[in-house]
């Protein structure tokens, strides 16, 4: 069992109360905790009133439950009775009322599609839908989308072949500037799972083998001509006669936020401390992933805790900052590193920091709307972050230092409670040594009294002080990141000043 107080949190600023992507926050009741609603779904209760029947609901019978103290809601054509969970919704219960006695897929995709319900409201399923919902159930054979005659050709298409050692899958994306972030590739046992992402959207090949392969293999990308091959490596060397059974998803061309999470297991190799609570992990992916997380993207690592799967963001870093530009830190493809704050009272990081080295933890597919071309086309970079909120300026600050040539200022604004608490502290000075055009300035709300840098909080004269274009007219970019009230003023304050939203950039899950 954890050993989490159930009275301590969530605290005021959790992230049980405090919904990303400026969102409503709702003060949660004490004892109204994920940690509680995990122990109320294990006390044994009748949570859906049915005795643990499952029924088939008619649309008529849905609508009927449409009261707080009586809520069905349908998503991906299963019921959930939600009524006991209305209190513990970190929402709130107006936005669970929003899909009161319907079908809330919509709303639900729209808002957090990748919260684990199928586990955490399992005690609370009434049954399935007894006509077709209006969205499709996850996991049924999604139909190819029908884009019109011009976006219909664009559908990546594929084909394979083989000789006698080797398997090569090959996808014609129809997409010029094809490269390693856009695919993405596991091979566990027999099953392949390769999804190339054009945009929005998402192609995928997904394929129960017809013979097994070996660990390791190859994904060349032929980025100019957007051509794509996995080539695999048959254990034995035997003729195939087909490429293996189709999957459900197989050959389909959907809206990536359509497309289900998936998940791998990586293996926890090292686990540094970069504070008095925060640590780097180094995970190890699978030799038969290819997965590459771009700048600004976070990925979802995901956690059994207490019999409830329970997902959470974090966003990779470098494991170290550009400090010897000869040799830029790279991705090496295998590893991902999370820079990971430890909540004393923390649901997920507790368990986290209780993985031994050796141990395995699901990592999802990326997720994230930033886009390289807003640094490419920038003068000046502004990264405005608060205590962990720094994680996703790290690739930024690589990426802009090195290999973006138009920038004149980047300045890190980085706000902490203590000394302390400043994450790289060494390294950003040393960086800013370095390099003419990297500044780094650090702001202390709780400071002690030997301290003699700035202190405070965001402010509009703060950042009127510490946010300037470089020329008049200069095109500039300024990033914000860390909690949720933190971002959302920092945003406020900067288009008080004047600044376009087209040049501001929030990161949010
Ligand atoms: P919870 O159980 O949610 O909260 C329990 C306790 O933790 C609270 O009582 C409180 O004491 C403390 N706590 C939680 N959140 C806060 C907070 N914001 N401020 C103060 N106290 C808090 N975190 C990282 O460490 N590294 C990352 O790279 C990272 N990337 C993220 C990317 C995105 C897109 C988003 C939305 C969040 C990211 N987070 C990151 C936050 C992370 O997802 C979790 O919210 C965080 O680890 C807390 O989880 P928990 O379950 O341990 O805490
Ligand atoms: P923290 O140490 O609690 O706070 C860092 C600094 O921000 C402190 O100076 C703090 O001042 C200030 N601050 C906190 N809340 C504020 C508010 N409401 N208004 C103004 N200033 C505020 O931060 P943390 O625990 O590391 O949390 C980092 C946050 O970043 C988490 O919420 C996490 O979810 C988020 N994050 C988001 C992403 C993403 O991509 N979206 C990535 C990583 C992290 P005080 O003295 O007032 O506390």
């Amino acid at each position: 069992m954890l050993n989490v107080p159930p009275q301590a949190f969530p605290a005021p600023s959790s992230q049980q109360r405090v919904a990303a992507g400026g969102r409503a926050k709702v003060p949660l009741k004490p004892g109204r905790s994920l940690m509680d609603w995990i122990r109320l779904t294990k006390s044994g209760r009748d949570l859906t009133g049915l005795k643990g029947r499952l029924i088939e609901v008619t649309e008529d019978e849905l609508a009927k439950h449409n009261k707080k103290e009586d809520c069905w809601i349908c998503i991906r054509g299963f019921v959930y009775n939600v009524t006991p969970y209305m209190e513990y919704h970190p929402g709130g219960e107006d936005e669970l009322m929003k899909a009161a006695g319907a079908d809330g897929t919509d709303l639900f995709d729209q808002v957090h599609r990748w919260v684990n319900y199928e586990s955490m409201l399992k005690e609370c399923l009434v049954g399935r839908m007894a006509v077709k919902p209006i969205a499709a159930p996850k996991g049924m054979l999604p139909e190819k989308k029908v884009l019109g005659a011009s976006a219909r050709d664009l559908t990546p298409s594929y084909d394979w072949f083989q000789t006698d050692s080797l398997i090569t899958i090959v996808i014609y994306t129809k997409q010029k500037d094809m490269n390693a972030e856009l695919v993405i590739v596991d091979c566990q046992d027999k099953r392949l799972r390769g999804e190339i992402i054009v945009d929005d959207h998402s192609y995928l090949v997904e394929v129960d083998l017809d013979h097994a392969v070996q660990e390791d293999m190859a994904v060349n990308i032929a980025e100019k001509v957007g051509k794509v091959e996995f080539i695999l490596k048959k254990k034995d060397n035997i003729h195939w006669k087909m490429l293996g059974q189709a999957l459900e998803s197989h050959n389909t061309f959907i809206k990536r936020t359509e497309r289900g999470l998936f998940y791998r297991q990586c293996k926890l190799v090292s686990k540094t401390e970069v504070t008095h609570d925060t640590k780097l992990l180094c995970l190890m992916l699978p030799r038969s992933t290819h997965l590459c997380v771009p700048i600004g993207q976070h990925v979802y690592l995901k956690q059994t805790i207490a019999g409830t799967d329970v997902v959470k963001p974090y966003t990779p870093v470098l494991p170290f900052l550009p400090l010897d530009f000869k040799e830029p830190p790279r991705h090496d493809g295998a590893h991902l590193y999370l820079m990971i704050k430890i909540y004393s009272c923390g649901l997920f990081t507790q368990a986290l920091d209780h993985l031994q080295i050796g141990d395995y933890i699901s990592v999802s597919n990326p997720e994230g709307n930033f886009k390289k071309s807003q640094v490419q086309t920038s003068e000046d970079l502004f990264l405005l972050a608060a205590g962990t909120g720094f994680t996703p300026m790290v690739k930024l600050l690589n990426f802009a230092l090195t290999e973006v040539g138009c920038l004149r200022t980047v300045r890190l604004i980085f706000f902490n409670k203590t000394e302390d608490d400043i994450l790289w502290r060494n390294q950003l000075e040393q960086l800013a040594l370095k390099d003419e055009r990297f500044e780094v300035q650090f702001i202390l709300s709780q400071p002690t009294k030997d301290w003699v840098g700035k202190q405070g909080k965001i402010s509009s004269s703060l950042l009127s002080e510490c946010v300037k274009r470089s020329r008049k007219d200069s095109k500039v970019l300024i990033c914000i990141c860390g909690p949720t009230p933190f971002t959302e003023q920092g945003v406020q304050y900067l288009k008080d000043l004047g600044y376009s939203q087209e040049e501001i950039h929030t990161f949010t899950a």
